[in-house]
């Protein structure tokens, strides 16, 4: 089966190659071009002026006015937030949603760049924080802002509309569900296909890396609240010690990965944080435990959920906590998100486009290393086929070199991450457009 399909795949692409091929390399010279008149300053711009989730008033600001001097593309600003979305309608056809997400985070910028951030900003709670791009979104709102201006010059080459939506705070996963709450289909279109594009810093420049089926997992922030009877810490048996019971509900939650979730069901239980106490000889009355949970499907998440639930109110029954002051557990439900799950047929289509316009070389596949998590699956609603992808952001030789005991190539969110802006951008744009000239192509004849 699989042999006979790639063979048809590459009989279409001999038949499409010439014409796209040198379509290709128009739009690569014209992305490169625009890079050195335009986008580097942009990017440069972003780099150094990060905003933290829902407070990307400026960024926002300069996108609306970035989509606003593209030819016919119509912008609205405040969607959902400080969201944007932007309108490209060009004759009949299907709707595209194109989206870049455009918050950083908390992080002070440590990356030794000419051009780090140096930004301190008050949250959203009003508490001041360092703020760096430390994720690589402002590689993904450079890019956007060029796939625009590039589909508005190949205007004749394509029929139907885009919505370039600019969305925010997706570190905290809000943005998309709150642009969808505020009606971002019903006010701009329903969409047939809806894309977006992440740097990764595991990937090489110059390739991509999409597959089909889950590609990000669902997560979930949960608060342990474990209360405890205080007491001098030399007389531990008048009291209920809250750090000895949270310390068993952490041992516990990590037994039930082991021996309550099915052994080919991925899943993570992380307890990020422990806090309790405030003296070495004083029993505390409260222990406090942040936790992540991260699942594949929602049968495994609602499992390890009620399984957290079950394994804290018993641990602290075990150890004699009153009926009235058992553990409580929070699920912060406005900072869970649900699985990305890529469309198997959109997905092919787009990987054969790609291998046919820029080479096989393009496509970079590797498989899931963690169960990192997205808020795009909230934009892709009931009947919109959805492929979310990464674009490389490190030379392959850093990689190499990694690898061969060099320097580490720095995570997302670390103060050291350090992508290559410009290799990002310009792969991003280039096959976010290609996308777009394929799945808008005018009807031949
Ligand atoms: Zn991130
Ligand atoms: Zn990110």
């Amino acid at each position: 089966m699989r042999g006979l399909a790639t063979g048809l795949l590459l009989a279409a692409s001999i038949l499409a190659a010439a014409p796209a091929a040198a379509d290709t390399a128009a739009l690569t010279k014209a992305i490169d071009a625009d890079w050195k008149a335009h986008l580097a300053s942009l990017y440069d711009h972003f780099h150094r002026n990060p905003e933290l989730s829902f407070v990307e008033v400026n960024t926002a600001a300069r996108m609306a006015k970035e989509l606003r001097a593209v030819p016919g593309v119509q912008v609205t600003e405040k969607v959902g937030g400080t969201g944007v979305v932007g309108v490209l309608k060009n004759g009949p056809g299907p709707v595209v949603l194109l989206r870049a997400d455009m918050d950083g985070l908390p992080v002070e910028e440590k990356s030794g760049l000419a051009n780090a951030s140096r930004v301190r900003q008050k949250d959203r709670t009003g508490v001041e924080q360092p703020v760096m791009h430390a994720c690589g979104h402002d590689t993904h709102i450079t890019g956007l802002v060029a796939t625009a201006r590039q589909l508005a010059a190949l205007k004749d080459q394509w029929s139907g509309t885009v919505v370039f939506v600019v969305q925010p705070a997706e570190e905290i996963v809000g943005g998309a569900k709150k642009m969808m709450a505020e009606g971002l289909y019903d006010r701009f279109g329903k969409p047939d296909y809806a894309l977006g594009w992440h740097v990764a810093a595991g990937v090489p420049t110059g390739t991509v890396n999409l597959a089909e089926g889950v590609t990000y997992s669902a997560a979930d922030t949960v608060d342990i609240i474990v209360p405890g009877i205080g007491a001098h810490g030399a007389s531990p048996h008048l009291g209920k010690d809250p750090v000895f019971i949270a310390s068993e509900i952490v041992q516990g939650l990590q037994g039930m990965i082991g021996r309550d979730i099915a052994p080919l069901k991925p899943a993570v239980i992380t307890v990020g944080a422990f806090h309790a106490g405030s003296k070495h000889n004083i029993i505390s009355d409260k222990a406090e435990l942040s936790v992540t949970v991260r699942a594949d499907d929602v049968e495994t998440r609602n499992a390890l959920i009620e399984g957290i639930k079950r394994i804290s109110v018993n641990t602290g029954r075990k150890w004699g906590l009153p009926e009235d002051k058992l553990p409580v557990v929070h699920v912060r439900v406005e900072e869970g998100t649900i699985p990305n799950v890529n469309d198997a047929e959109l997905t092919r289509r787009l990987r054969a486009t790609f291998a046919r316009d820029f080479g096989e070389k393009i496509l970079w596949d590797m498989p899931r290393e963690g169960m990192g998590a997205e808020d795009f699956p909230y934009l892709v609603g009931p009947g919109v086929k959805g492929v979310y992808y990464n674009v490389g952001g490190t030379p392959q030789a850093a990689i190499d070199a990694a690898k061969a005991g060099g320097p580490p190539v720095a995570g997302h969110h670390s103060p050291l991450f350090k992508v290559d802006g410009e290799a990002a951008v310009k792969t991003g744009a280039a096959t976010m457009t290609t996308a777009v000239l394929d799945l808008l192509a005018k009807p031949k004849g």
